[in-house]
């Protein structure tokens, strides 16, 4: 049952409710919530924005088909993943499970909440150790399984088949965060396993295929029991008024993202084959988002080189299995010419 694995004082938290959660019916006087009279913006923004994002959770249903019910809405998927933290992990008790090399704020959360973190690092062809998760459950039975797939930074998507065998032998949460999932049209998502398992929660952002870094939308996707805990520990205004627009505006016009998309995944493969060329990229891992992992022969010089050109990549060598690996995400057509001229004459001068 999931109410077994939540801390007991979420349960039992009572709330707080917002003027708009006391009200929330069309009336023509508003004297509820101390606003500012005047809209100065003439977009409405002297008004508290919907605390439960209603419009944007219903065009989230419409245009990508996670139903109302099932989602709510973070500032950016960060925030909803120290969320659910914070009602699963009991501080100073608790543990979650990570795999890394991964992304990185699980861990910073999790100790930020005083949760002890597990690692069963990925197989040395980047792949889950499905054996060592189980066997981390069996031993330490954590709160929470996170895992990112497509796994940033290594880019590539893992099984569905390996994620729903961990999830059904987790008896708590396992996340699935599918930050990248949008950039792959054959992507199963792992929300196709909630409807026969409670205990799987899907976080998906705008921050990528959505091109909405800036506005900071994240959706979890997870059961209504889950959803209902997210709700009484937020900030009763997480989302901003703009925010909500941004996302419905982006979801109300997604023929656009998906021309971008075909752009990004020609560039993707281009980069890929370009990259290959050169002497000292050692190898270029498959991919399916929307940057690429590469093993060079020297990432720390590589990177200072490519700085000084004007052009930042993301060091990645200090991660477990990743000795010697830059992350480079898929640009736009210039500024991935840039890179490959770049690479280009760093490679002339390293024969001549
Ligand atoms: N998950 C993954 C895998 C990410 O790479 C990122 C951002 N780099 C996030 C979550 C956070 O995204 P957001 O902008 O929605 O907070």
């Amino acid at each position: 049952m999931l109410e077994d694995i939540m801390r007991r004082h979420i349960l039992t938290l009572e709330s707080y409710t917002s003027a708009r959660d006391e009200f929330s019916g069309e009336a023509e006087v508003y004297l509820d919530a101390n606003e500012n009279w005047k809209d100065f913006s003439s977009q409405g923004k002297n008004r508290y924005p919907d605390p439960h994002t209603i419009r944007l959770r219903r065009m989230i249903e419409k245009v990508l088909g996670f139903k109302v019910e099932n989602t709510v809405i973070g500032n950016g998927s960060d925030e909803l993943i120290d969320m659910l933290i914070r009602i699963f992990a009991e501080p100073g008790k608790d543990s979650i499970l990570i795999e890394r090399p991964t992304y990185g704020e699980y861990k910073v959360f999790a100790e930020i909440n005083g949760v002890d973190v597990l690692d069963v690092p990925l197989t040395d062809d980047l792949d889950l150790d499905v054996e060592g998760i189980k066997r981390a459950i069996d031993e330490k039975r954590p709160k929470i399984i996170f895992i990112c797939s497509p796994n940033n930074p290594t880019g590539q998507s893992y099984d569905i088949e390996k994620i729903k065998a961990i999830a059904d032998y987790n008896p708590c949460l396992t996340v699935v965060d599918e930050a990248y999932a949008d950039f792959d049209p054959s992507f199963i998502s792992s929300y196709t396993l909630l409807r026969e398992n409670e205990r799987v929660a899907v976080l998906r952002t705008f921050s990528k295929y959505w091109a909405l870094a800036g506005s900071r939308i994240g959706v979890l996707i997870a059961s209504p029991l889950v959803i209902k805990a997210v709700n009484k520990i937020k900030a009763p205004y997480n989302v901003s008024l703009s925010a909500q627009e941004d996302g419905c505006d982006a979801l109300e016009r997604a023929d656009e993202r998906k021309a971008v998309l075909e752009e990004i995944l020609s560039e993707k493969k281009r980069l890929e084959e370009e990259l290959k060329r050169f002497s000292f990229v050692k190898r270029v891992y498959h991919s399916d988002a929307n940057f690429i992992l590469i093993k060079v022969d020297n990432a720390d010089e590589l990177y200072s080189y490519l700085m000084n050109h004007g052009i930042i990549v993301r060091n990645r060598s200090r991660e477990p299995l990743l000795e010697n690996s830059l992350r480079i995400t898929v640009g736009s057509r210039r500024e991935n010419e840039k890179l490959l001229e770049a690479l280009s004459e760093r490679e002339k001068g390293l024969i001549s």
